[in-house]
């Protein structure tokens, strides 16, 4: 693992791995076959492409798309790593030199298309048998399947790939698989007793908005107005509304073009060619346009219309933000769409699959109607537990979630008052959560409002005081140690003839924290721009597109942390060895070159030391055994979700994954006469969506003994 994690620093340049990728990879390093769930952008390709540089030989990448293909070996090349690709696009000169190329053991990672591994050309198999193939990777794995949503019966023929070699570990990758469709592909693969790794299908990145659709036109070009320099999607349903609308958003001056089925090939790959390297900033596509897009700076994904059902949408929205920066997912609800969509789903003669496919198109609508987080019902659909508010969709940012926070504000205002408006920030928090440290003063424990405040985190306090400064209720001195005052506004509170709404707490963990401070150092988005010239400019003459270059996420850091030095920029995330060396100097020159004509120095000191970054990683496999731990001595639930700030839901699935794990009894968490309507539940329904068995169940189970009992029947059905 050593050796992964250099080949992930130096030949990648990241710091640490994502999710489960570290366990997955050392899976796969022990040999072993590797199922992987992860959604989009979760960073799946690494999963293969690191034990490739491990492994002495060749790594066999299966991948349906030409397009990606390429892609991906411009994005390996640009890494100093040695990939090709072998498919119709190259002249048979080119062809046999990749062959030789391979003979001496030259390239690390081939992609290939599934029908050139074990179709009609037997002779492949017996090249590839004369090589050392070290890992087979199949990448989209669902189109094994014709359960999935995009099945491609080229890749049947992959279920002889085991038989051939029998001894070489695969691994197979997907976003999106259900479980019927999961077991399919692990079956038609005939992998060898392999382990699956599931992640979670949140995208924090990704902000969620449902808008009304009446009038959307001008919103929708204010909105593309206002993020004039972002890259994006728009989909909508019919071949005609994607010409038309891009139609409209050309005239209104944007840079906007169609993609879709009914389009010439030429003209439909000339379009993609020109957003893939953000020659145009904006496609207007059908659902033809997507798979095998790999734009990690993707910044929006609008609908325009109704999607048919939540797998598709979610999948849709999930190409916005690859590359972790925040992304927006906006879609204009009118029930109108429905009623259209309502029309295509009715299939006659097939009363069975009309009804799935209605019920599917209601609980899209669904998601558009709900007063509630929307995060949350979309993650509950695919079965994962979510905290009741995510603070980045339009339910959570809006209204909906204030609440009555008059005491609270009236306690704060009070603590400022008996400090005489003397003190910071900080320490008001202190002050009013009745803390015992040294700094607090003697005679300020005396006053009656000390500790008034106890029972509210220290974040949560912090939380309320910015929202009192946003709406007028408290100010914040200048100078070097900015004080709380009261403002003219403060006394009606205080005497309690105004009520205050404030953000509900929505839960936050250490981590987002400590981001949140990194973010406060501010972007310099004039170096931003030039920095994108740059990029642009080489990607150009490199014939590839910008992102391949460099991720808008490493620039937005160079724009922050402002590098002055080589051994600065190996600091920022996304630069390996190979980049550094060729596309490093570029850089520099434009960082300091602004910082000299503004007057800045370097900030690179800022930014969190990777070294504890990782550790933070890393603890997280850690965290679910202490939860057992702590569970053994005897605390319940809400007790270690108070010892440890955690949600109580995150407890209740760390426990959960025990039982399937068969070290807790399922009766240890659940009382028996909850156990069993529950099971029949399961029987009924499957488990596959918690959010069913919950719906059905209603108040009688929680989400957390539901899944206590869903992880307990699988142990048993193994
Ligand atoms: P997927 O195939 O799962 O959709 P990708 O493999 O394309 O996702 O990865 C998405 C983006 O995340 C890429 O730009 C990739 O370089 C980046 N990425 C992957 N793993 C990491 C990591 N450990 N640290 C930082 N960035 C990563
Ligand atoms: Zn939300």
């Amino acid at each position: 693992m050593v050796r992964a994690k250099e080949i992930l620093q130096n030949q990648f340049g990241y710091s640490s791995f994502r999710l489960n990728q570290e366990s997955i990879i050392q899976n796969v390093l022990n040999g072993k076959d590797t199922f992987v769930l992860m959604p989009t952008g979760g960073g799946k390709s690494l999963c293969y492409q690191v034990p490739s540089l491990v492994f002495e030989g060749l790594t066999v990448v299966v991948s349906p798309l030409i397009a990606l293909m390429k892609d991906q070996v411009d994005a390996l090349r640009v890494n100093g790593i040695n990939a090709a690709f072998l498919n119709s696009t190259l002249s048979y000169s080119q062809q046999e030199d990749i062959i030789s190329q391979l003979q001496n053991n030259e390239i690390k990672l081939l992609y290939v298309a599934p029908e050139r591994l074990v179709g009609t050309e037997v002779n492949f198999i017996q090249f590839l048998k004369k090589l050392n193939v070290s890992l087979f990777a199949i990448d989209e794995a669902h189109c094994i399947s014709q359960w999935g949503h995009d099945f491609r019966p080229e890749y049947r023929s992959l279920s002889q790939l085991k038989k051939k070699f029998p001894s070489t570990p695969v691994i197979a990758l997907t976003a999106t698989a259900d479980e019927l469709t999961k077991n399919d592909i692990l079956e038609r693969l005939e992998l060898n007793d392999p382990q699956v790794f599931v992640s979670s299908f949140n995208r924090e990145n990704i902000h969620y908005f449902v808008e009304p659709k009446r009038n959307y036109f001008d919103r929708l070009v204010e909105y593309l107005h206002r993020n004039e320099s972002d890259p994006g999607i728009i989909y909508t349903l019919s071949r005609d509304g994607a010409e038309s609308l891009a139609l409209k958003l050309q005239r209104e001056g944007f840079s906007a073009k169609p993609y879709h089925a009914g389009l010439e090939k030429e003209v439909r790959e000339k379009h993609q060619e020109e957003f893939l390297r953000d020659d145009i900033r904006i496609i207007v596509a059908t659902i033809a346009f997507g798979m095998g897009i790999n734009k990690s700076n993707v910044r929006f994904v609008i609908h325009a219309d109704l999607p048919k059902n939540i797998e598709s949408y979610y999948q849709e929205t999930g190409r916005a933000g690859r590359d972790g920066l925040k992304s927006d997912a906006i879609l204009y609800y009118g029930a109108g769409d429905v009623i259209k969509l309502r029309h295509f789903a009715t299939i006659e003669n097939n009363p069975e699959q009309t009804r799935i496919l209605l019920d599917k198109l209601g609980q899209m609508a669904r998601l558009c109607e709900i007063r509630s987080c929307r995060r949350k019902y979309l993650l509950n659909y695919f079965g994962e537990e979510a905290p009741a508010t995510c603070g980045s969709c339009d339910v959570c940012l809006s209204n909906y979630e204030k609440e009555d926070a008059t005491i609270i504000a009236q306690k704060a205002l009070s603590a400022i008052s008996r400090l005489n408006q003397g003190f910071g920030m900080n320490y008001v928090v202190d002050f009013l959560r009745g803390s015992k440290s040294e700094k607090m003063r003697e005679h300020h424990k005396q006053l009656k409002t000390y500790g008034a405040g106890a029972d509210i985190s220290k974040q949560q306090w912090l939380t309320y005081l910015r929202d009192m400064m946003a709406l007028g209720l408290i100010e914040q001195s200048e100078g070097e140690y900015p004080v709380l005052k009261l403002t003219a506004q403060s006394a009606a509170v205080l005497k309690g003839e105004e009520r205050v709404m404030l953000t509900k707490s929505v839960f936050r963990s250490d981590e987002e924290v400590k981001q949140d401070k990194q973010q406060q150092v501010p972007c310099e988005t004039a170096l931003l721009n030039h920095l994108k010239e740059t990029r642009r400019a080489i990607a150009k003459k490199e014939n590839v597109p910008a992102y391949i270059i460099l991720s808008d996420a490493t620039l937005v850091e160079l724009a922050t942390f402002l590098p002055v030095s080589l051994s600065d920029i190996r600091k920022i995330s996304g630069f390996g060895d190979v980049k550094l060396a060729r596309y490093g100097e570029s850089f520099l020159e434009d960082i300091k070159a602004y910082c000299k004509s503004n007057n800045l120095s370097s900030r690179i000191s800022a930014k969190i030391p990777k070294r504890e970054r990782r550790q933070r990683e890393e603890n997280v496999s850690d965290t679910k055994s202490y939860t057992l731990q702590l569970f053994k001595e005897g605390k319940n639930i809400s007790e270690i979700a108070r010892n440890r700030s955690l949600a109580e839901s995150t407890i209740e699935s760390h426990l959960a994954h025990f039982i399937y794990e068969g070290q807790l009894k399922v009766t240890q968490l659940v009382p028996l006469e909850r156990i069993l309507p529950i099971k029949e539940a399961i029987k009924t329904h499957g488990y596959h969506s918690l959010g069913v068995l919950k719906e059905v169940l209603g108040d009688t189970a929680s989400y957390g003994e539901i899944r206590a009992v869903v992880n307990d029947w699988r142990r048993e059905k193994g």
